[in-house]
């Protein structure tokens, strides 16, 4: 479904943006994994390559709060590459403790990752986008920024600014041929959800109608739906993948 695309993903060395990564090279695609560290991003790597020895996958690990080293890799993508199709925004973090707990500075910091991150990701790709024909711009939302949370404040904050930023994207860029949308999913089987307490957890699956968490893989498909051809009418969307749960 993605042969011959080229694939940025951040937030690629675990958890839904591995799934992402493992899925997009499944179906044909070149991608570059971005990760916050060396390490993580060569471990990633090497885990898919032991998949597929011929899988085309690099990992780079650019300072996603910082504008001109994420655009700085992703020029180097675009000089490596020749193009760049898609862009997947996934990393992000959660601080998920009371109001009365939060500081300033945790605020800002998960402004920087899960908001500003994605921004500064966008404005180089969608230029290259843009001159290439056109592009896909995707971004993970979150059951969150549609029912809010009972603690953590920023991240479902967090999570309606992605939304504003992919509805109005899509608004903005459709004349360009680039598409913009978000998957927003519900509670994932991932280190995100094992640092969350256990009971917390289990009260939420309890009512998920399908009764099941999420896997990664679950996600990653709405992802890959998203990012083909077969979405080529598809754009502003806010897609949610959340087994049902309406809290
Ligand atoms: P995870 O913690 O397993 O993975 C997070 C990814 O983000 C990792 O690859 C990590 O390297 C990257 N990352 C974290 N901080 C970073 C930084 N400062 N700079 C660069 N990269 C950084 O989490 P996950 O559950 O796979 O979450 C992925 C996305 O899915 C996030 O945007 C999250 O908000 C969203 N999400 C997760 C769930 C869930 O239940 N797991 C539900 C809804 C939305």
């Amino acid at each position: 479904m993605l042969k011959d695309k080229v694939a940025v993903v951040t937030g690629g060395t675990r958890g839904i943006g591995y799934g992402i990564v493992k899925k997009f090279l499944e179906n044909g695609a070149s991608v570059v994994l971005f990760g916050s560290r060396k390490e993580t991003v060569d471990k990633a790597v090497q885990s898919l390559k032991e998949i597929d020895s011929e899988y085309p996958v690099e990992g780079m690990y650019p300072n996603l709060t910082d504008a001109h080293e994420v655009e700085q890799a992703i020029l180097l993508i675009k000089e490596k590459y020749k193009r760049l199709d898609i862009l997947v925004n996934n990393a992000g973090i959660s601080h998920s403790k009371a109001l009365y707990d939060y500081t300033p500075e945790e605020f800002s910091q998960i402004i920087d990752l899960n908001v500003k991150g994605i921004f500064y990701a966008v404005l180089p790709a969608a230029k290259i986008m843009k001159e290439q024909g056109g592009g896909c711009i995707l971004n993970t939302s979150s059951m969150s920024s549609i029912i809010g949370q009972t603690s953590g404040v920023g991240y479902p904050t967090t999570k309606y600014a992605v939304n504003g930023m992919t509805i109005s994207l899509a608004r903005e860029l459709g004349k360009d041929h680039i598409r913009v949308n978000a998957v927003a999913p519900g509670v994932t089987e991932t280190d995100m959800v094992a640092a969350l307490p256990k009971e917390v957890v289990a009260a939420i699956s309890a009512q998920i109608p399908i009764g099941r968490t999420a896997d990664p893989e679950d996600v990653a498909n709405a992802f890959l739906y998203l990012a083909s051809d077969q979405a080529s009418y598809v754009t502003g969307e806010i897609l949610s993948v959340d087994g049902g749960a309406r809290f």
